[in-house]
């Protein structure tokens, strides 16, 4: 396939990252230096999950604080990447016939900027951002993604941006490192094995996998992103987990590239 970026989920967790320096965002840095330059980038956050499908037309999306209760320097951060309304509107035609609304009103949140800001810090790439349909099934986001896959082709960098496990109520928020809790590593284990098997059915059908998956997806906010990323493959795709790690015992801050 000539010139097919890859397409990347990547695990966010804390928005604190954005202004720190850790073994994920110096991965993150890394992975940016080793990534052909995208044209533009599109990205699908946990953090507009809304009752539409909608992507951001704005040519210069502001940067969305999304968050309460961080110190001063998280709601100092900008992110001024460049919008790209000529996308937004390729992503419209792609995914006919669902509707997608061209909004005006949303931005950058920070399950976008708090990793772009490290993998392409220069913030010179255009970025768009796609909502999730907070009312559609998990198999909708999947086929979302199957659409949006030839833009990989044509320079676009496709991103997800969850954590594939996201339990705030077991989260650790003090400063003392928890180990991970065992259902969290089973289910991380299992579903990084369906990854590299390219076996997604089940990872679309989630909710069909049992207790481990059911603490670790508690909401599927954060899950989702990765089905629209897992959607974009391609036949005997190779993939990689270029970041691990598992953060508070219960937020696991795992990477997965696709090609
Ligand atoms: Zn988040």
């Amino acid at each position: 396939m000539p010139n097919l970026l890859p397409a990347i989920f990547f695990g966010h967790g804390n928005p604190m990252n954005a202004v720190a320096t850790n073994n994920y965002t110096e991965a993150w840095r890394r992975m940016g230096q080793e990534t052909p330059k995208p044209k533009a980038i599109l990205s699908i956050s946990a953090h507009w999950f809304v009752p539409e499908t909608g992507v951001t037309i704005s040519t210069g999306p502001r940067t969305i604080h999304d968050f309460g209760g961080f110190p001063r320097e998280l709601y100092e951060v900008q992110y001024p990447a460049p919008g790209d309304p000529a996308l937004a509107r390729r992503i419209q035609r792609l995914l006919a016939p669902t509707d997608v609304t061209l909004d005006n009103s949303w931005g950058l949140d920070h399950g976008t900027w708090s990793v772009l800001c490290h993998v392409y810090p220069e913030a010179d790439i255009p970025v768009v951002q796609l909502s999730i349909d907070e009312t559609k099934p998990p198999a909708f986001h999947f086929e979302i993604g199957r659409k949006l896959a030839p833009l990989r082709e044509e320079g676009v960098l496709i991103v997800g941006s969850g954590n594939l496990v996201h339990n705030l109520h077991t989260y650790a928020w003090g400063s003392h490192p928890r180990d991970p809790y065992e259902w969290a590593v089973r289910f991380e284990t299992e579903a990084r094995g369906m990854i590299l098997a390219g076996d997604y059915k089940p990872l679309v059908n989630y909710e069909s996998l049992g207790p481990d998956a059911a603490l670790s997806i508690p909401t599927p906010d954060h899950y989702l992103p990765l089905l629209y990323v897992l959607g974009t493959g391609q036949q005997h795709e190779r993939s990689s987990f270029p970041v691990e790690g598992v953060d508070g015992g219960s937020i696991s801050m795992l990477t997965v590239q696709l090609g």
